[in-house]
């Protein structure tokens, strides 16, 4: 450890990267924005209570991975390692859901986890998520992902596949759970130590075992599908065909459970084999029973979150835009070019002087640099006249140009 080192598994987001997280965002805006859905900020820093309510005790997330802490005056707080739970608070404290009876609400930010760093896999990582409150109906889950689905096409992501199962309604989920326990009970001494301690807390969780001990035991265990009451049935299909009709690749998973205690129904995962270990870049699922969990009113959601560095890997990545449009350079008439760069930004245009001294020539290389499209050239003598010099740095064109016509020369000279 060295306190000149960000912590492990935390990164910084260096300028050149930061275009593409601004391109990922302005996708989230707009498309969130076009579903109807509207953003909402919730803090990092909640009681750690919240989540062993909504997470669950016995998942792996509040188990292992939660940053908890005390703070001064003993409150338990927790670094936030998702963001529905929060979301959730939020529409509970205010009283949101008198208010209307559907709400459609995005988010974006950090979120922590204390997990084994790898690539793909960080301890500080972000999120973008959607949840769609007030409808038990399977158009809400086709709604949410479809907007997830739109937000790919739109970053230019393809190739990937979205994994698809229901864990039922929550008594379907009951049964099924009570079989697994009785399965792998049976199978117990076999199972890795792992899967032998989730078997107490929490049976579906061994159907995400990578252990290959596990593996064998997994293959033969019961299958949700063979559980399910007509009503759980028929609303997997209805969002199964909805998916397959926008033409996703729909892969049906009868063992996918997802890490969450709060599912029902519903769950999903995104799944891309560009990402090597770490595979899934999204998933969500229908919780029914949360918002009520929260002392809410009986609230059926679903939602979805995706992992942003995940997303990063793998959109699209044009050639970024120059970072600035005018380099205002000057033999030595420092004050004159300051006046210049003002007069520039304040007409709109991303402009920048040279801050050195330097000589023009060094300063003409840093323009170039910097991927500036003009250089306004601030010399003693054109400045005594009352002008400066315009330079087009792809056309290698100068000409002198009064102050008074700067303004118009720019404008042409940058539509070229
Ligand atoms: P989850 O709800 O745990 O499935 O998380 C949703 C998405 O967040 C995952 O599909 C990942 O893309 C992303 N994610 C979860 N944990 C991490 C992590 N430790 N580092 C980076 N991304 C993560």
């Amino acid at each position: 450890m060295s306190e000149l080192q960000a912590v492990r598994g935390m990164h910084d987001v260096l300028p050149e990267e930061l275009p593409y997280w601004r391109r990922l965002e302005e996708v989230f805006y707009v498309v969130s924005s076009r579903f109807g859905y509207e953003e909402i900020r919730t803090p990092i820093v909640e009681y750690a209570q919240l989540y062993v309510r909504s997470v669950g005790e016995a998942s792996d997330i509040v188990h292992k991975e939660m940053y908890t802490f005390a703070d001064r005056s003993g409150d338990q707080l927790a670094l936030r390692p998702e963001l529905t739970a929060g979301v959730v608070r939020a529409l509970v404290q205010h009283g949101l859901l008198q208010r209307r009876s559907v709400w459609r609400l995005w988010y974006y930010g950090p979120a922590f986890r204390y997990e084994r760093p790898q690539k793909g896999r960080y301890r500080q990582f972000h999120q973008y998520g959607a949840e769609c409150f007030g409808s038990p109906y399977p158009e809400s889950d086709v709604d949410v992902l479809l907007l997830a689905i739109t937000i790919l096409q739109q970053l230019g992501i393809t190739g990937y596949e979205v994994q698809l199962n229901t864990l039922g309604s929550t008594e379907v989920r009951q049964r099924y759970r009570q079989a697994l326990r009785d399965y792998f009970s049976s199978v117990r001494l076999h199972l890795s130590p792992d899967s032998q301690q989730r078997l107490e807390r929490n049976p579906l969780r061994i159907l995400d075992s990578k252990h290959p001990d596990d593996q064998p035991w997994i293959e033969q265990a019961p299958v949700v599908w063979d559980f399910l009451d007509a009503e759980s049935r028929s609303h997997f299909e209805y969002v199964h065909a909805a998916i397959a009709e926008v033409g996703g690749t729909v892969v049906l998973n009868p063992r996918l459970v997802r890490g969450l205690d709060y599912y029902t129904h519903t769950v999903f995962e995104f799944v891309s084999p560009r990402l090597g270990a770490q595979n899934a870049f999204g998933g969500g699922g229908r919780y029914d029973k949360l918002v009520e969990s929260f002392g809410g009113p009986s609230l059926p959601a679903v939602g979805f979150a995706f992992g942003v560095e995940r997303l990063l890997l793998l959109m699209e990545r044009p050639p970024q835009e120059a970072m600035v449009q005018i380099y205002v350079a000057t033999t030595g008439a420092v004050q004159a070019a300051q006046q210049v760069v003002r007069l520039l930004r304040g007409a709109g245009y991303s402009a920048v002087a040279d801050l050195q001294r330097r000589s023009l020539k060094t300063q003409l290389r840093d323009a170039d640099r910097l991927g500036a499209t003009l250089a306004v050239i601030v010399g003693d003598s054109e400045w005594q006249r009352g002008s400066v010099l315009l330079r087009h740095l792809r056309e290698s064109a100068q000409w002198e140009c009064a102050l008074p016509d700067l303004l118009p020369h720019v404008r042409q000279a940058l539509s070229r």
